[in-house]
């Protein structure tokens, strides 16, 4: 059984885990919030928002969670009474659909398939038979189902339809995990939080906004106060906040920035895309299933695994936690005790995913399970046959 030496394998789909980098960028004196050095680190990380959300207009960044952010677009744009569609296939979207009921919102949702991505065509039929929906909310990737569903189809139906509504997209899990385009995707406005593929510790709401969305926000008459996109935008622009920033965790998210521009995008998402093949490798060398039943919502950032017949999930978690000290994620909602997601997103390399993967195998039989022996080895097979060219030299790493 593993003691408190060695590190905590933080293997959740968020928190991730933060890199030594991030962590130093951090270990820093404070500076005056309202100085003149400080206005240079928000000018450059506003700047850096811009490239990894593809997001031309302003990104607002609050000290808060990320479903803080759900809360501010909703606020920032629509008035009470407005109707939202919401599209519900996972735990988040549901979590959000009912953030925009408590506002006052009148929602409808659409509720799919958990185990599929999201398809256009009943969100289509909605928005055609009520030109009087104001929003559209959607999540890229359900962290709770490990399934990732297309944005762009929205966007379509949207502008086939000649519709107004404005498109909100939840990207919490894919930023810096999974191609995503704000711009290119025509999405007004997309959320984000910095505990994920940003590989921060949680604290910081992210929100990119269109013209549309800027615009909508003169009349949006939702009662807000800290959220208001209005004030953040005329004290962003002289590189200060409204009120006292999260200091330290911007230091860590211009590093954060910095290090996601050295690998480059495309390297960040491949390795995400490997890690992610190299453990349903492993699922299928094991004989469990996963979660997500169509190979076209494969998710970059997490594996939901369905928990196989005769165990007990919860068991299961908790024995890898105390004999091996690793974190796994539980089922949310619906899924609580059914399944359990394996988090590979983030700082991670090979070696942390085997023995993530490893973890996993000696944990279902721990609690007894009848696995097939083979997974780990196929994971291992996977990421020799696929080191990937373009896979960004060593970084700097802990020297403990
Ligand atoms: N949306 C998605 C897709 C998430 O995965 C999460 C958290 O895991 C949230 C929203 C909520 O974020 P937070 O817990 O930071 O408020």
């Amino acid at each position: 059984m593993s003691g408190p030496s060695g590190r905590h394998f933080l293997q959740l789909p968020g928190p991730t885990n933060v890199p030594d980098r991030v962590l130093r960028a951090m270990d820093r004196a404070l500076i005056d919030h309202r100085g003149p050095q400080f206005a240079d680190l928000t000018r450059r990380i506003l700047a850096d928002l811009s490239w990894i959300f593809d997001a031309s207009e302003h990104v607002f960044v609050f000290p808060s969670s990320a479903s803080g952010c759900w809360e501010a677009a909703l606020v920032n744009t629509l008035s009470p009474g407005d109707s939202v569609l919401a599209y519900e296939n996972g735990f988040f979207a549901a979590g959000w659909s009912d953030v925009a009921e408590r506002l006052g919102l009148r929602v409808e949702r659409i509720q799919a398939d958990w185990r599929r991505p999201a398809v256009a065509s009943p969100i289509r039929e909605r928005l055609a038979s009520d030109r009087g929906i104001r929003a559209v909310l959607i999540v890229h990737n359900e962290t709770s189902t490990g399934v990732t569903s297309p944005i762009a189809p929205v966007r379509a139906a949207l502008d086939d339809l000649g519709h107004e509504a404005l498109l909100m997209v939840d990207a919490v899990s894919s930023l810096g995990t999974t191609a995503y385009r704000h711009d290119g995707w025509g999405v007004d406005v997309t959320i984000c939080g910095s505990q994920k593929g940003l590989m921060l510790p949680p604290g910081l709401g992210l929100c990119a906004t269109s013209r549309r969305a800027l615009d909508a926000n003169r009349d949006a008459a939702l009662p807000r106060a800290y959220w208001d996109w209005a004030e953040m935008r005329r004290c962003n622009r002289d590189g200060f906040f409204p009120s006292t920033p999260a200091t330290s965790l911007l230091y860590g998210l211009a590093e954060s920035l910095r290090m996601l521009r050295e690998e480059g995008l495309e390297s960040v998402f491949g390795r995400h895309a490997r890690f992610a093949a190299a453990t349903r490798a492993a699922l299928d060398g094991w004989g469990l299933d996963n979660h997500c039943v169509d190979p076209a919502g494969y998710s970059n950032a997490a594996t939901t695994v369905v928990g196989p017949e005769g165990v007990d999930v919860r068991r299961f978690l908790d024995e890898v936690l105390r004999r091996f000290d690793m974190s796994l994620g539980g089922g949310l909602g619906r899924l609580r005790g059914e399944v359990f997601r394996i988090g590979h997103l983030g700082d991670l390399n090979d070696l942390t995913l085997l023995g993530t993967l490893a973890g996993v195998e000696m944990g279902m039989r721990a609690v007894g399970a009848d696995l097939r022996s083979g997974g780990v080895e196929a994971a291992m097979s996977h990421l020799l046959a696929t080191t990937p060219a373009g896979m960004a030299p060593a970084k700097e790493r802990s020297t403990t």
